[in-house]
Order: structure tokens, then C-alpha cells, then sequence
């Protein structure tokens, strides 16, 4: 565990804000998640030019975005790495995220990999009742009630699956309310009660927001696979944090890279401006920084990248405006048990709270079924300040800005990408272009990824 503060600081010190050579050719990445990080490393690897310099803007003091990992204490009091973002990945699912951190060997498989089992409880806010679980070592679960709730729920993990892999026109537009009302043979009230807290839990939004979202999108999420979705082995966690991956990346691929690369973190880009008569970019950061560049990636979210664009055309901005986003919090917390859900101490990873009034749900990861490093921490989704208020000892909390993937987000997204490509808009110029997470089918490691490759390819940057 030390080794891994060592080198957070060692990458820390070892940013630069240096001058930059006429000669080459420069390329600015706005943004520091797993998208910015993943198109550093993939021009490093396959770029065409040999005269390029890169320069990645991040405003927060680390890198990951919204795959952000802290270093806090576990009960013991030793500092773990704990993720309040990005916290999964699986086969299936992230197959180039699995090849990238390969690449940089930055697993060995034995050691610096969970495997997690995702079991769940959900049950109802303020009372002992569960409406589900899932088996674990809790004897609770055996009884014809509950065997027949999570028959509900495997007959709904299959029909999602052969939805998903159904070669099906338009699927993207059917929204998981659509979805739901298609079932017949689920009653209404396990669809409310099992359902939606379960899918609502996937990205941490409320049940009324969930059923607006693409079930499409949202099945691709969670890569419902062949493989039973109940008991086995689900989900993989880094043990250095989803952000840690970034941040070893970035620092890895700094010190072997042909490029110059230069990372300017605690950096606020305030604009990206094309001027047409030096055919270069300006980009202003900081209080009055200014630079030119040659190309620029912007992996920002939506509404961020309107602000920076300023000079776009106003339709351009307007549309990435009209993209819907969701503000999550997450708190990291010490309950000594998950007493926050029904009372009683939990056996499950996942455990979700649904209150059949206000229809929200919230659900809190038991941390310490990833591993016994993260001994006595909890991972709690919160809406709403009362749950906030109800979390008691010392909590950490991040807020974030994510993606609401309705139908109208995925067909305007893919509509906006396509623009740009299409060169719609003269005020961007031909060398700038949008990358992030969201411009692809879902927001994940994984598509963040493919973005940033795709990114690099729409600039002609590699072969
Ligand atoms: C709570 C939560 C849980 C998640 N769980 C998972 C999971 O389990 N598995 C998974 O694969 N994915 C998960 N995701 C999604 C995943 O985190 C995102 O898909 C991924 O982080 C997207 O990467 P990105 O680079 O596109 O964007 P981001 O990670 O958002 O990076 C964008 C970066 O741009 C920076 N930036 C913004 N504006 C400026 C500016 N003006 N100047 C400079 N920098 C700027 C931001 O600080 C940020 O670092 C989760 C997300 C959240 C919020």
C-alpha cells in the first residue's frame, strides 16, 4: 500500500507546465478521465506523426474524472485506495479497458484484482422488511418467499438478455418503462418493488428517472451475459481504484513515451477559440494563460464543452445543453453495519432501499465484500439530505455529473458526433473534435475508451 502513495506523489511532483518547441505539431486533450488518459496513450502508441507534442488540461488536482479513487482509512486506520466513482469492470463488457491495463501489466491477476460476487438485498426504507435477497451466507433467504422473488428476478435477468442480444431495429428507443410494460407475467408491484430499485442501482439514479432511460443502454451497462447472473463471480475492482488505473497509465506512459507529454493538472480551461487566419487553436486556462495548438480533443461532458466552445455556433451549444445529466453523490462512510437498510448488519454487497412512498431508492456497497482492505467502509448513493443526515460517524463525499442516457440523449449525442464529423460547424474549424464517455452508447471506462481512439482517427493523428 505504501508503494502506491509513493508513487501518487512521485506522479504528483513529476507534472510540468513547461515551454513548448515550435517545431512540433501540438495537441491539446481537455480533460483527464479514463477518455483524455486513454487518447494520450493510444496516439502515443499509434500515431502517425512523429513531430508531436501533447498537452493534457485537467482542472481537478488528480487525474481519473469520474473515476475518482481517494486514500482513506479503513477502521483499522490503515490508508486504502477507495473508488467513489467507476468502481466495476467484467468480461464482456470492457474488453479493451481489460486490454489496456494488460498493456501496461498493470495487474497481475492473483494480486491486484477483486472478483466480486454481486449479491443484493432490497428492502424497504425504515422497516425489516426485505423484499429480496440473494443467497449468501444469511440463512434469511431461504423461505418460499423470497425463492419466489428471485424467480422474478431470473425471469427478468432472461428477458433482458434475450432483448439485449436480439438483433432488433430501433432498440435503442424503447425506454425501460417501455420495457417493463411488455411483461405481463411479472406483477406490477414486483416491477416497482424489485425491478426498478434493482436497475436504479446500476447507475444510482432515481426510479422515476431510470424509467426514462434507454433499456437498451442500460442493459449494455451491466453486460448481462451468458453466465447466471446470481452467485457467481460478476465483477472485477482494481485494487489500486478505478482512477489509480488512470493515473498509473498516464505516469507510465509519460515516462516511455516518443512524445513529449505534458500534463497541466489544477487547470481550468476557460476557452477553446479556432482562429482562422493562423489556422491554430487558443486556448485560454487558468486566470490569463493563453497557448496555441494544432488539434484539440475535448473529452469534457456536454454542457461543459458548450461553455469552453464559445465562439460555436449557438446550435451546437444549444444541443449539447439539451443533453439530460444527473448530479450523484456519493458518500464514503464507517457504519459498523449497513444498519442504514433494514436494520440488521448485511451479508450482501450490494444493498438497496427503496421507499414505497417517495418511490427513491438508495443503495449502499458493503465495501468490504471487495476486500478485507476496505474493512468497516461503506459506499452509499445518496438523493436526497435526510439519507445524508441519517449516515452517522465520518463520511467523504464526491458529487458527479453523469449522463441520464434516455433515447433523446443517445439519438442527440450520435447526431452531435456525426455533425462534427461532417464539419456542420465552420466555428470549431478542422482540427477539433469531442471524445468523453458520453458520446458513445453508454458512459463506462470502457466507451470512454473507444471514444478517445475514434477521436484520434476523425484527425487523421493515427493509421
Ligand atoms: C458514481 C459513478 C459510478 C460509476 N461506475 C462505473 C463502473 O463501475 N464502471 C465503469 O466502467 N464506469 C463507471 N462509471 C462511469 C465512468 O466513470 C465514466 O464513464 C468515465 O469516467 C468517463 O470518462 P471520461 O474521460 O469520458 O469523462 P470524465 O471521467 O468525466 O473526465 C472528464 C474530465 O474533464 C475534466 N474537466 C471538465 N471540465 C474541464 C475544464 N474546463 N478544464 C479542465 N478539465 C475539465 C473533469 O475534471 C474530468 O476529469 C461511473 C460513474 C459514476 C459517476
Amino acid at each position: 500500500m505504501k508503494k502506491l502513495i509513493e508513487w501518487s506523489v512521485f506522479f504528483c511532483l513529476s507534472l510540468t507546465l513547461s515551454a513548448t518547441s515550435h517545431a512540433s505539431r501540438k495537441v491539446a486533450i481537455i480533460g483527464g478521465g479514463m477518455s483524455g488518459v486513454a487518447a494520450l496513450s493510444h496516439l502515443s502508441r499509434f500515431g502517425n506523426d512523429p513531430n508531436l507534442e501533447i498537452h493534457l488540461f485537467e482542472m481537478q488536482e488528480r487525474l481519473g474524472g469520474n473515476a475518482s479513487t481517494q486514500f482513506l482509512e479503513n477502521s483499522d486506520g490503515e490508508l486504502v485506495p477507495v473508488d467513489f466513482g467507476a468502481q466495476f469492470f467484467s468480461e464482456g463488457g470492457w474488453d479493451k479497458y481489460i486490454q489496456l491495463q494488460k498493456d501496461y501489466d498493470l495487474f497481475d491477476e492473483e494480486v491486484d484484482l477483486a472478483n466480486v460476487s454481486v449479491g443484493l438485498i432490497i428492502g424497504e426504507e425504515n422497516s425489516k422488511r426485505s423484499y429480496l435477497e440473494t443467497p449468501s451466507r444469511s440463512l434469511r433467504f431461504i423461505s418460499v418467499r423470497n425463492v419466489k422473488k428471485l424467480l422474478v428476478l431470473k425471469k427478468f435477468l432472461k428477458y433482458s438478455r434475450q432483448f439485449y442480444v436480439e438483433k432488433r431495429k430501433s432498440k435503442e428507443r424503447v425506454t425501460v418503462e417501455d420495457f417493463l410494460s411488455e411483461l405481463p407475467d411479472i406483477k406490477e408491484k414486483d416491477k416497482r418493488n424489485i425491478i426498478l430499485p434493482f436497475l436504479s442501482s446500476i447507475l444510482g439514479t432515481p426510479m422515476e428517472e431510470t424509467k426514462k432511460l434507454s433499456f437498451f443502454s442500460l442493459t449494455h451497462l451491466v453486460s448481462f451475459r451468458p453466465v447466471h447472473p446470481l452467485g457467481k463471480t460478476d465483477y472485477q475492482v482494481p485494487l489500486i481504484g478505478m482512477g489509480g488505473v488512470v493515473e498509473k497509465i498516464a505516469m507510465l506512459e509519460k515516462a516511455k513515451s516518443s512524445y513529449p507529454i505534458h500534463f497541466h493538472l489544477s487547470t481550468f480551461v476557460k476557452s477553446v477559440v479556432y482562429k482562422r487566419e493562423k489556422d491554430v487553436y487558443e486556448i485560454s486556462y487558468n486566470e490569463k494563460d493563453l497557448a496555441e495548438f494544432d488539434y484539440v480533443i475535448m473529452t469534457t461532458h456536454a454542457s461543459q464543452t458548450a461553455d469552453i466552445l464559445i465562439e460555436a455556433e449557438q446550435e451546437l451549444k444549444d444541443d449539447l445543453k439539451s443533453l439530460p445529466y444527473i448530479t450523484l453523490r456519493t458518500v464514503v462512510h464507517y457504519d459498523k453495519d449497513s444498519s442504514l437498510i433494514l436494520g440488521h448488519p448485511s451479508h450482501h454487497l450490494y444493498n438497496i432501499a427503496v421507499n414505497p412512498k417517495r418511490g427513491e431508492v438508495y443503495n449502499t456497497i458493503n465495501l468490504e465484500k471487495i476486500h478485507p482492505m476496505y474493512k468497516g467502509m461503506f459506499r452509499t448513493v445518496v438523493l436526497n439530505d435526510d439519507v445524508y443526515d441519517k449516515i452517522s460517524g465520518e463520511k467523504f463525499s464526491v458529487e458527479f455529473h453523469h449522463p441520464l442516457v434516455t433515447p433523446f440523449f443517445l439519438e442527440k449525442s450520435k447526431m452531435i458526433k456525426q455533425s462534427i464529423k461532417d464539419k456542420k460547424y465552420p466555428h470549431l474549424g478542422p482540427r477539433l473534435t469531442l471524445a468523453g464517455g458520453w458520446t458513445k452508447e453508454h458512459e463506462t471506462q470502457e466507451t470512454a475508451i473507444i471514444s478517445a481512439e475514434e477521436a484520434l482517427e476523425e484527425l487523421s493523428l493515427v493509421e
